[in-house]
């Protein structure tokens, strides 16, 4: 999505990339290599003027050797990437994530436990995505369950949030340091998966500016460039800081039809020191909604409907738990 808005300014773009993915069907060019390879990595950015990267879980000091050229930088990659020092980074800059303590070894999960209470949540400190990664504790007696469960960490756990709704904030920010924040959807998950993101969100309006000036305050804080994504959890507890994503997102995909400028074309502005677009909503209500394994198989119903905009990724496999594509439905 970020290579077909990058298409339609004009610009080619080259997929770096492991294996073959559906990516490679819309580009002008790719090269294939670990994401680790310095060599491979340094090869494929001399050919190109800018590198962005449209997922966290690739290692940051890879990134970093290839310089300026990289944008967001890698700084924003590394603290992202890790739940200890983004939650670290966010608490510094006045954001309230839930009560939570680093666990590094089995030892220091029962101290955790003591020290957070349950019900938690045990995470990996990094390359967890969708729920993976992830084991719930109701009580002490889980912990050996749970720590199994999660591959050994290192991990944090944190205080299970009891919210009334989740949201999230998505801004551009420029290389001048000028932000364009969407407005806020209010996303539902299913089974630790995101199902559904709908704007506008009346029920998270009143943690809607509290988040959207922290959001700001991180990406500055970054001196970021690029999409950035802050994920939080509401209710009673005020708006609780979850987690952030250093690039576009999926509770950002309604912007392709909903908003002026989608934010797969925001990005590609920011990334190469254009203006940003603005983010007003074109429609007065979207709703994006995950096809998740089978789900994608409903494509000939969704063609036909009214107001639905369909978008299929052009994966093989419709594995269970896997994005296979979205649907955005719009009211004008
Ligand atoms: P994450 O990958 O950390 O965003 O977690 C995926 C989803 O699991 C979240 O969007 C929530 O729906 C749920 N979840 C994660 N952490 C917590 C928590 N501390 N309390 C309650 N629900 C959580």
């Amino acid at each position: 999505m970020i290579g077909v808005a990058a298409a339609q300014l004009g610009y080619r773009i080259h997929v770096y990339a492991p294996d073959s993915g559906p990516a490679n069907d819309i580009a002008f060019a790719h090269s294939r290599g670990a994401y680790d390879d310095i060599a491979a990595l340094r090869a494929f950015a001399a050919q190109v003027d800018v590198v962005t990267y449209e997922f966290e879980n690739i290692a940051a000091a890879p990134i970093e050797a290839l310089g300026d050229k990289v944008r967001p930088s890698a700084r924003s990659l590394a603290i992202a990437q890790d739940r200890v020092r983004e939650k670290s980074f966010v608490e510094q800059l006045g954001g309230r994530p839930a009560r939570w303590a680093k666990v590094a070894d089995r030892a220091a999960l029962d101290a955790a436990i003591a020290g957070v209470g349950c019900p938690a949540v045990l995470k990996t400190t990094r390359f967890g995505y969708d729920g993976k990664g992830q084991a719930r504790l109701l009580s002490p007696a889980d912990a050996d369950a749970a720590w199994r469960a999660i591959g050994d960490g290192p991990a944090i756990l944190e205080a299970f949030v009891d919210f009334d709704h989740e949201f999230s904030v998505v801004l551009a920010r420029g290389t001048d340091g000028t932000v364009a924040t969407y407005p806020a959807p209010e996303n539902v998950h299913k089974a630790g998966i995101l199902d559904t993101s709908s704007v506008p969100a009346p029920a998270i309006e009143p943690w809607r500016a509290e988040a959207e000036a922290l959001a700001a305050r991180v990406a500055d804080a970054l001196d970021h460039v690029g999409v950035l994504t802050l994920e939080f959890f509401c209710g009673a507890d005020g708006a609780v800081f979850n987690e952030m994503a250093p690039r576009v997102h999926n509770s950002g995909h309604w912007t392709i039809e909903g908003s002026e400028t989608s934010q797969f074309e925001n990005h590609v502005r920011a990334v190469l020191g254009l203006p940003l677009g603005s983010v007003a909503m074109t429609a007065t209500r979207a709703e994006m909604t995950n096809l998740i394994g089978d789900d994608a198989d409903q494509w000939e119903a969704l063609l036909a409907e009214s107001g639905a905009h369909l978008h299929l990724y052009g994966k093989h496999e419709a594995r269970p738990g896997r994005k296979m594509g979205h649907v955005t439905r719009i009211e004008r």
